[in-house]
């Protein structure tokens, strides 16, 4: 990698996919994680790679340890410590809380947070020796603003803000910075999935009267990691077309 080197768990789709091409269109570049969308992957890495940008894929599990360790040694020796890691691989799985099974529940937990913890933590270390780099995650409006069936996904995202908060106060004084990003309704796969009828009803509560772009939220991150954001850390920036005002 020539530039600095930016780390995206969950880029092959959606939100993840679109922070990565922003990213390299900027200058970074990206390696970025799948668990199953291989063709996505290989699709948007090819894309960036023949218009001289550089960006690589992995395909790995961000909830599984075994696998973020590879990942994380692999990246380490071949780029060094990374300018930036982005958690924004998350999955929803929505149930009233009543019907929600322990399983069910410690799959969400682990797939929004147990990631979080196994990528910072490998990554971290080599940031620290470096002295320089920033932190993301990508929670959700939700961890402010309750919404029926979203018990668990609620519970995960305020998890990540929590997260910001504490590690932003612990890792300044390594020049690392820690921030949250906490999208509305944005179009993606995740959102396509709701009912036409939740749609239409978050739809009616969205002041700006729409729902929001992937492009909308990459800006934002690009802008965080940027010198825009120098003296910004242990924040959440809100991007829900005013949905939580
Ligand atoms: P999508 O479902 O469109 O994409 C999710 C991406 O994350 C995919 O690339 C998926 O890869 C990857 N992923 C999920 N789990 C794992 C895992 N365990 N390991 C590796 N990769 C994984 O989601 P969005 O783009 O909509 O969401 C991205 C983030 O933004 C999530 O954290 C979500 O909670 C948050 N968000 C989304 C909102 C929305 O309205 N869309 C609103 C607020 C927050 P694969 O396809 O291979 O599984």
């Amino acid at each position: 990698m020539e530039n600095k080197w930016i780390f995206v768990s969950g880029g092959s789709r959606g939100i993840g996919a679109e922070i990565v091409s922003e990213l390299a269109r900027n200058g970074f570049s990206i390696v970025f994680t799948y668990r199953n969308s291989k063709e996505e992957a290989l699709k948007l890495c090819d894309s960036l790679t023949s218009q001289g940008m550089q960006c690589r894929a992995y395909q790995c599990d961000v909830s599984i340890a075994k696998e973020v360790d590879q990942v994380v040694k692999e990246c380490i020796s071949l780029f060094g410590a990374p300018y930036a890691v982005i958690n924004n691989a998350g999955i929803v799985k929505d149930n009233l809380f009543i019907n929600i099974e322990e399983k069910t529940w410690l799959d969400l937990m682990n797939n929004n947070v147990l990631s979080s913890y196994l990528v910072n933590k490998a990554f971290l270390p080599h940031m620290i020796s470096q002295g320089d780099g920033c932190i993301l995650f990508i929670s959700s409006v939700t961890a402010f603003k309750g919404n029926t069936g979203q018990v668990n996904y609620a519970a995960s995202k305020a998890a990540m803000i929590g997260m910001t908060h504490s590690l932003a106060v612990e890792l300044g004084r390594f020049n690392i910075r820690v921030n949250s990003i906490a999208p509305g309704l944005i179009e993606t796969d995740m959102s396509k999935n709701l009912s036409s009828i939740a749609y239409k009803n978050m739809i009616k509560k969205i002041p700006l009267g729409r729902i929001g772009s992937t492009k909308e939220v990459a800006m934002s991150v690009n802008f965080l990691l940027g010198s825009g954001g120098n003296y910004i850390t242990g924040q959440t920036l809100v991007i829900d077309g005013g949905m939580s005002a």
